[in-house]
């Protein structure tokens, strides 16, 4: 069991940053995400595009951002669970919560704050009758390891950037790559393009294409597919297949832990400090919605920052909250009175 007193559902950048303001109070964060690594749809769908209204930032690359907000939050060492999704919520009888994931992590907060974006990311399958009887015994959705594919016959399913990053990265370290699209031309990066057709005449990978892998084959494990182009069935050994067609966003088991739901966001108050309906839980970021609502990096942060002190007020009641600046204060000096609060202000000024 994983105990902590906020619990942050979301590792995008909202809930990353919501672990500064959190720390800046001494409240410790675990966070929970459905995907391998943090970032959300910065690290997932554009990592590379740079970003021009972050404040301070004249450009960002959405991949630096989340690196520097990992860097930014270190500090406080927030825990993880990644590559799982937040499954079930409950109350527990002293007011704190329990969430359990899809692999059956226990997570116990005083705080729920739901930072889900879009919803958890769910690879698109493709629609093969036995798929689910090979996930994890030959078919994966994510790289998560390259290494676990030295030496391994693979065939990778796809025609966007990240089919074509992991046939030009695994090319080295597998024993044969087999690369199968069902049109001639790549909607990846022109750049890949020109690699993997590079590494097709070089005779370091195959180039399978228009085609469609139809069917699996094996006993428990994978160690066949095959596979249609023009009208011809070809059989091609193999230890894994890893169809990469991109993930679709799912609002997911959030939507049945009893919150308000409007058109796949949940409601939120933004008139005090953006509560769901359910006290103790709150939604930042992308996920919530309220009049004039914008799903935009710079509105999660403000509301992560409100969050932040109305837990602090709840978790601490006979403690009063003062807005301190970290120019005066750093970040280990958020927890004086008043008096010492003023007397910073003051110097400052
Ligand atoms: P997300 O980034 O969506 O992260 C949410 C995370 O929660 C995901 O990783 C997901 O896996 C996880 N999650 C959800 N449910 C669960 C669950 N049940 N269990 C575990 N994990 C879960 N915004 C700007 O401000 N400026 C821009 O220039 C800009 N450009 C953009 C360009 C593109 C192409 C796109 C797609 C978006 C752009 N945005 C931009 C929007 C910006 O990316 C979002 O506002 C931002 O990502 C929201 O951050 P978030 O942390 O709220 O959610």
């Amino acid at each position: 069991m994983i105990e902590t007193d906020i619990l942050i559902i979301g590792a995008g950048p909202t809930g990353l940053f919501t672990v500064f303001e959190a720390g800046l109070l001494r409240m410790k964060c675990h966070i929970i995400d459905a995907l391998p690594q943090m970032g959300g749809q910065l690290s997932e769908l554009y990592p590379k595009k740079p970003i021009f209204d972050i404040p301070g930032f004249p450009s960002v690359l959405a991949g630096d951002l989340i690196d520097n907000l990992h860097e930014q939050i270190k500090q406080f060492e927030p825990g993880f669970t990644l590559n799982e999704r937040a499954d079930s919520l409950n109350r527990l009888q002293d007011g704190s919560f329990e969430v359990i994931t899809n692999k059956g992590t226990v997570h116990k907060a005083k705080a729920v704050i739901i930072a889900g974006g879009l919803g958890s990311f769910e690879p698109k399958k493709p629609p093969l009758k036995n798929i689910s009887s090979f996930e994890d015994n030959g078919v994966n959705y994510f790289v998560k390891r390259p290494e676990d594919y030295r030496g391994k016959k693979i065939v990778i399913a796809g025609g966007g950037d990240s089919a074509l990053d992991w046939t030009i990265h695994l090319a080295e370290i597998a024993s044969s790559v087999s690369l199968v699209h069902r049109r001639n031309e790549f909607r990846g990066a022109l750049d890949s393009v020109e690699k993997v057709k590079k590494l097709k005449q070089n005779g370091k990978i195959n180039l399978i294409t228009p085609a469609e892998v139809i069917e699996l084959h094996g006993k428990e494990k994978l160690s066949a597919i095959s596979v249609e182009r023009d009208g011809a069935i070809e059989i091609i050994d193999t230890d894994y297949l890893i169809p990469l067609f991109g993930l679709v966003p799912k609002l997911g088991p959030i939507g049945d832990w009893g919150l308000d739901i409007e058109k796949n966001a949940i409601k939120v108050d933004n008139s005090t400090d953006f509560s769901t309906n359910i006290p103790g839980i709150y939604a930042v970021g992308d996920i919530n919605t309220y009049p004039y609502k914008m799903k935009l990096i710079l509105c999660g942060f403000h509301e992560a920052a409100i969050v932040c002190q109305s837990i602090y007020q709840r978790l601490n009641p006979n403690k009063k909250f003062i807005l301190k600046y970290t120019t005066v204060s750093g970040v280990d000096g958020f927890d004086g009175s008043r008096k010492e609060a003023e007397k910073q202000v003051v110097t400052a000024i």
